[in-house]
């Protein structure tokens, strides 16, 4: 899944509204951020099989420590008590550990039965709406859009960056999706890891937003 853990990260402004939209983005985003880092340095595997599913030509043959659930829930309790030892904020604490586990959770039901419970790779389980892309299409869409609706609902903008800065964020993140429901992957695993790396940049990106923007009295 992609639009659908932005849509987590944007929606949980809503109950978390101390927390940095930045925060949002990396907590519900960890697995895609640490995976292309564990596949370039080769503790994590995947091969590009056209057809592996209809959505997506990534076959994830070996990825726990980024996603097994076992691994996503240790790593939303050591993503909360960096983020509680930092703001001292509980209630965000415990949004972002659970945004961590919730990137599982959104995975397996895109994924086929590729996502491991523990990090040994054994009991592999995944729903596959991947297998159907308008399915897929409709579902995450349905999300994304409810989710950006909460945070604008719940945040003003400040300024100029604040209000274009969102759209913009918004829309590359649409134009993102369907440039790579369109446009076939780059041929090469390294290639696709790089260009992967990139997520770390919408991180920095929507905390920039969120300085710009804040949050709305009575919302
Ligand atoms: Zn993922």
């Amino acid at each position: 899944m992609f639009l659908g853990h932005f849509a987590a990260a944007f929606a949980s402004k809503r109950v978390a509204p101390k927390v940095s939209l930045g925060w949002l983005f990396a907590a519900a985003q960890w697995p895609d951020l640490l995976w292309p880092i564990l596949s370039l340095i080769g503790m994590e595997h995947f091969r590009i099989v056209k057809g592996d599913t209809a959505f997506t030509p990534l076959a994830f043959d070996y990825f726990p420590w980024s996603h097994s659930l076992l691994m996503d829930c240790a790593w939303g309790v050591v993503l909360g008590l960096i983020y509680l030892g930092r703001r001292g904020d509980k209630r965000g604490a415990i949004v972002i550990g659970l945004l961590v586990v919730s990137h599982w959770v959104l995975d397996w039901i895109t994924h086929r039965p590729d996502m491991a419970i523990l990090p040994n790779n054994d009991h592999r389980v995944g729903l596959g709406l991947w297998n159907n892309v308008a399915a897929t299409i409709a579902v995450e869409s349905l999300l994304f859009g409810a989710g950006v609706w909460l945070y604008s609902r719940t945040t003003v903008a400040r300024d100029r960056v604040g209000r274009l800065g969102l759209w913009i964020l918004v829309g590359f993140l649409a134009l993102t999706y369907v440039t790579n429901i369109v446009i076939p992957p780059p041929p090469s695993t390294i290639a696709v890891s790089i260009s992967a790396l990139a997520l770390w940049l919408l991180v920095l990106a929507a905390a920039y937003v969120d300085r710009h923007r804040e949050v709305k009295m009575n919302s």
